[in-house]
């Protein structure tokens, strides 16, 4: 049967394309057991897609990702493409995917696994349970804002600019989405700035409050923190939070904290959404945290876990399949309680397994909880 489920698949380069295929046999899993079926296309991004077309990302595959439900990304990169011009290297083609698709919104989970507590520097008893998610405002902010660049002033002197700037919009859509995560987590809203110094941090208070004193959101409770107590707070207690949002910069410093607090990168998911269409649609593209790892792209070393959670936010956010998010997350919780492990996460005692073994692993999860 056709399904109206569209997902675009990107592997892109270097591990991209072997944890992408493990993201496939969950796919064709839940088209078997669950009778859940995707109108898969496939395309080219990063190196890959330079090799073939010249250009990290073709019109024809762009216009493909404006059109799907969901873009599933792998990682793009590698040394052979470092010294290419800025415009045809691979972080091009997934800047490009950025903007166009207008994805103003990065959700980074850091969840703890209960196997991998040890994996930490932090104590046990500080992460044991926890769950969080940063919602970092992406298409904004001192990244983009103008003027930037360098000047020479009139006597002479060199100076370099960057420019924090944020429109009401820009805030309000971001903080809608966090409230909006908050419904279905647990609550509350932490947002970070910093109203002490920057002008930029008082307008994003303001607004905020605003927006949680609209009446649209009595159900969520607002904390406001500033952004340096908030990393000190993440790693001295950071189960205190359910979702943090915050602008582009900070977002990218304590969304790094958040994620070394859970231990490896190949651990990782991240979901960009854009805004809701007038059908009701929201682009969005899923990837995991890490990059093309070419030291050991080929080999079946890689952690396909990131992948594959990044799946699960495909499904839980993109297509509202809660209970099948949940059974890929299970199982990966599981598969790492019975100590199976790739390279990346292996400790004393552990089983070493492939890439491709670690997804059957998750797969013989997946059907014990499915029998
Ligand atoms: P990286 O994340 O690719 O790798 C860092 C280290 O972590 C490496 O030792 C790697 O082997 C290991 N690692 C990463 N993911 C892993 C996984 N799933 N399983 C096991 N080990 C894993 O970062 P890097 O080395 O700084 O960058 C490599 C390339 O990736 C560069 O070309 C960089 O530009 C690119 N990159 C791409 C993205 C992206 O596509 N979103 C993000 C970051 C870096």
């Amino acid at each position: 049967m056709a399904s109206n489920k569209t997902l675009l698949m990107l592997p892109g380069d270097g591990i991209g394309p072997e944890i992408c295929g493990e993201v496939h046999k969950v796919i064709d899993w839940m088209d078997k057991r669950r009778a859940v079926s995707f109108d898969l296309k496939h395309g080219l991004v990063g190196g890959a897609a330079y090799d073939a077309h010249g250009e990290a990302i073709s019109d024809a595959d762009m216009q493909a990702a404006m059109d799907a439900d969901a873009v599933v990304f792998g990682a793009v990169g590698g040394p052979q493409y470092d010294n290419l011009a800025w415009e045809h290297r691979p972080e091009a083609g997934l800047l490009r995917l950025r903007k166009e698709m207008d994805l103003f919104a990065n959700l980074r989970p850091a969840v703890a696994f209960d196997a991998l507590l040890d994996a930490s520097t932090l104590k046990p008893d500080v992460l044991q349970g926890l769950d969080i998610m940063i919602v970092r405002e992406l298409t904004a902010g001192v990244y983009f804002g103008e003027p930037r660049g360098m000047q020479t002033l009139e006597d002479g002197t060199e100076r370099c600019i960057d420019t924090q700037s944020y429109t009401k919009a820009e805030i309000e859509r971001v903080a809608e989405a966090a409230f909006d995560l908050a419904r279905k987590r647990n609550g509350k809203v932490h947002s970070v700035e910093k109203a002490n110094v920057m002008k930029t941090g008082i307008f994003w208070r303001q607004t905020v409050t605003e927006l949680h004193g609209s009446g649209l959101y009595d159900d969520i409770e607002l904390q406001h923190m500033l952004a340096d107590n908030c990393a000190m707070q993440l790693v001295r207690n950071p189960k205190q939070f359910d979702v943090i949002v915050t602008d582009n910069l900070f977002g990218d410093m304590l969304s790094d904290v958040a994620a070394m607090l859970t231990g490896s990168l190949g651990m990782l998911p991240s979901a960009s959404l854009g805004a809701v269409d007038e059908m009701g649609r929201r682009k969005a593209l899923y990837e995991p945290v890490h990059g093309s790892a070419p030291d050991i792209a080929g080999q079946g070393m890689a952690n396909p876990l990131a992948m594959l959670l990044s799946f699960a936010m495909t499904l839980r956010y993109s297509f509202d399949l809660q209970e099948d998010a949940d059974l890929i997350e299970d199982a990966a919780q599981a598969v790492l309680a019975r100590g199976i492990r790739t390279g990346d996460i292996m400790t004393d005692g552990a089983e070493r397994v492939s890439t491709a073994q670690m997804g059957d692993a998750v797969l013989e999860e997946l059907d014990k909880r499915a029998a």
